[in-house]
């Protein structure tokens, strides 16, 4: 089979590895889609020989890319029954994988384990290939009303969102900011919407900010054009809002997002990578501001937001503006690269 491998240097190579065969408590999935998310870029972009290290995740051998994987169940390795992981069952993939023994990971937060753990797509092959191999104990059920295209974006970008807004526990009583209307930022003006919140998006590029529009926001405000504290301060009559999310990853992004909020309003960190200044006493302290850290989203987790996003006939396709066949994987980085809107995805 086929498989895309990033070499850094915003270089990549298409490279033919063995069908993968699955061993005790495997199965392969036949990948039908796998989306391309914000933190590839860092490995893309990464000098050359550092890529698995660009997301702190440890260095590794090189590793077939993509971390939004989502297809059908196509063998099973000994000692999986069939109920785990029926043939051309419908599946995503929970990109982790710990010792499936410690609290974390009998919780679905396999990705927190301390024995170590395979990050697939990253420290471990992905989903931008013919098949990928992993435990059953990772598949998550894609219900049958979404496409593999939604399951791919579940599987990081929209459900990083989703664990976010769980995060700042968002719902009808609040005015939460979204910092950055990327993939993921979208998905959180999108979901924070339908859980009620009144959406105010903000992001620097207005093909972005239509789409939030499109997506739910309330109001969109472009910190180019407007200081965005400010804006935010005068749509919540001087209050600021209850609850606000990075997800552009940039310095001034969260500096906005902890200042935009409320005296004991929660703000939330997801953008990766980076660091940031902001004044502990003034920002925080005066104003007991909670803030929180959001690593993706558990195994459960992922799948209540598969369901979440079927049960309310949620539009996500709309975030999904470019498909691509593996074969044109160079194209679809270097525009992924460079482009201001929407999402990318590999289907087959
Ligand atoms: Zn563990
Ligand atoms: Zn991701």
């Amino acid at each position: 089979m086929r498989g895309v491998v990033f070499l850094g240097d915003r270089k990549l190579e298409i490279r033919d590895f063995p069908d993968p065969t699955p061993g005790p408590g495997e199965v392969v999935i036949q990948m039908k889609a796998s989306g391309m998310c914000g933190s590839d870029l860092h490995p893309y972009r990464a000098p050359a020989g550092s890529a698995a290290a660009a997301l702190g995740l440890g260095a590794s051998d090189l590793v077939i890319a993509g971390h939004e994987p989502c297809g059908v169940v196509a063998a099973r390795g000994p000692g999986v029954p069939e109920r785990e992981a029926p043939t051309g069952a419908r599946v995503m993939n929970h990109h982790y994988a710990g010792c499936g023994l410690c609290d974390h990971c009998r919780l679905g937060w396999s990705q927190l384990c301390a024995k170590g753990i395979v990050v697939y797509g990253v420290t471990g092959h992905g989903g931008h290939a013919t098949y990928m191999k992993v435990p059953a104990r990772t598949l998550v059920p894609l219900p049958d009303s979404l496409s593999f295209e939604e399951g791919a974006a579940i599987s990081c970008g929209t459900g990083t969102a989703y664990g976010a807004l769980k995060r700042v526990n968002a719902s009808g009583r609040d005015t939460l900011a979204v910092f950055g209307q990327g993939p993921v930022g979208l998905s959180a003006t999108l979901l924070g919407a339908a859980m009620g919140a009144r959406v105010i998006a903000v992001d620097i590029s207005p093909e972005r900010l239509t789409l939030a529009r499109e997506m739910g926001a309330d109001a969109l405000i472009n910190p180019g054009e407007t200081e965005p504290v400010a804006a935010i301060r005068a749509l919540t009559h001087g209050l600021g809002a209850d609850c606000a999310i990075d997800c552009s990853g940039s310095s001034p992004g969260r500096l906005g997002t902890v200042q935009c909020v409320r005296t004991w309003g929660q703000a939330c960190f997801v953008g990766e990578g980076g660091q940031t200044t902001f004044d502990i006493s003034k920002d925080m302290l005066r104003r007991q501001l909670t803030l929180h850290a959001s690593w993706t989203f558990s195994a459960t987790g992922q799948g209540e937001c598969a369901r979440f996003i079927a049960d309310r006939k949620l539009p996500l396709g709309k975030l999904l503006t470019h498909r691509y066949r593996l074969d044109q994987a160079e194209e679809a980085y270097r525009l992924f690269d460079t482009q201001t809107t929407g999402k990318g995805v590999f289907v087959s």
